[in-house]
């Protein structure tokens, strides 16, 4: 990767805004707190707006509060976007506001280089790992703190080093940062055991919807947004849910639907047989990596669940 684009890019301009996608996640936030970090070291005025509440588990990470839901108005010399395949993944319109130029940062191989710079490694296991790869780089003396929001990117989109984008290349990249200070059991305890009462009773309503369909070989389970209100727990309480869906024997294709009356977001998983990503990049706005990825049908649930099968159907 020709890195001097972005350094010059960054040495050129004084204002940015960094944003990344909905639902922010351990990447999203890891990623977005590194390159906040980076900037600020080099005197820049940083505004961070992300369009949805960080989940609580994250609020450990160093400096979280300098991700905002404060919508930004005016212009800014730069528009960083990080971990978003396209530039609709924000949730917000990026036209409302002037920039100068678009970087976009990512590891989505399905990314639709949308930026005046485009970073995108689809080998890389997360997005903090293409900007760990960038501060070496730059020869950057990384400090603990963001090697702790760097390590939980990569943590979370590996899905704490089981997922198969766990490579030897991760784990060096991991043990790098563990050295520089990271504690390892803490950042896990902290995102993967760290669930409130309200979070498992949400999961096990959603564990209670379980259900298999085309002789086994999809495992789908629901949450009713309306669910969340009924327990009070939080959007991102169900995060991990969806990697549940591909446990089971037999299965090959996972679904975890989240829905509204009027919409349904599918998170679809796969054993590896089926590409859900290019399945669901079929459907508008959809995308996502070989194994995880995602897509909404504006339907309500039986409808949009009834296509989603037609769909797998054909493919398995
Ligand atoms: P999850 O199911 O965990 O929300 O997402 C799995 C993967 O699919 C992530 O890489 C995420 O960025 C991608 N993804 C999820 N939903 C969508 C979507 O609606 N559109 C696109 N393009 N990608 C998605
Ligand atoms: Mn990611």
């Amino acid at each position: 990767m020709d890195w001097t684009p972005l350094s010059d890019a960054i040495d050129k301009n004084h204002t940015f805004l960094v944003s990344s996608h909905l639902s922010p996640d351990g990447d999203n936030v890891g990623s977005q707190l590194a390159f906040i970090w980076y900037l600020k070291s080099l005197g820049k005025e940083v505004h961070c707006y992300c369009a949805d509440p960080l989940p609580h588990k994250l609020s450990f990470l160093q400096d979280s509060a300098l991700i905002t839901q404060n919508k930004p108005s005016g212009s800014f010399d730069v528009l960083v976007i990080l971990d978003c395949s396209n530039i609709t993944r924000v949730g917000w319109n990026c036209d409302e506001i002037k920039v100068g130029m678009v970087v976009n940062i990512d590891h989505h191989r399905d990314n639709a280089n949308f930026g005046a710079l485009n970073f995108v490694d689809a080998s890389a296991a997360a997005t903090g790992e293409v900007i760990f790869s960038f501060f070496k780089r730059c020869g950057v003396a990384i400090p603990a703190h963001v090697a702790v929001a760097l390590y939980t990117a990569v943590m979370t989109d590996t899905g704490g080093f089981r997922f198969s984008n766990t490579s030897g290349r991760v784990l060096r990249l991991c043990a790098e940062l563990a050295e520089i200070g990271v504690n390892c059991s803490d950042v896990y305890e902290r995102v993967f055991s760290c669930h409130t009462p309200q979070a498992l009773a949400l999961q096990a309503r959603i564990w209670s919807t379980l259900e298999f369909h085309l002789d086994g070989r999809v495992c789908s389970l629901d949450m009713p947004l309306s669910l969340l209100d009924e327990v009070g727990a939080q959007y991102s309480d169900s995060e991990g849910m969806a990697d549940n869906t591909v446990t089971a024997l037999g299965v090959e294709v996972g679904v975890m639907t989240k829905h509204s009356p009027e919409e349904t977001h599918f998170s679809l998983r796969s054993k590896g047989t089926v590409d859900v990503g290019k399945l669901a990049k079929g459907i508008s706005g959809g995308g996502g990596h070989s194994c995880a990825a995602g897509c909404t049908i504006k339907k309500p649930y039986r409808e949009a669940m009834a296509e989603m099968l037609d769909i797998l159907e054909k493919v398995l």
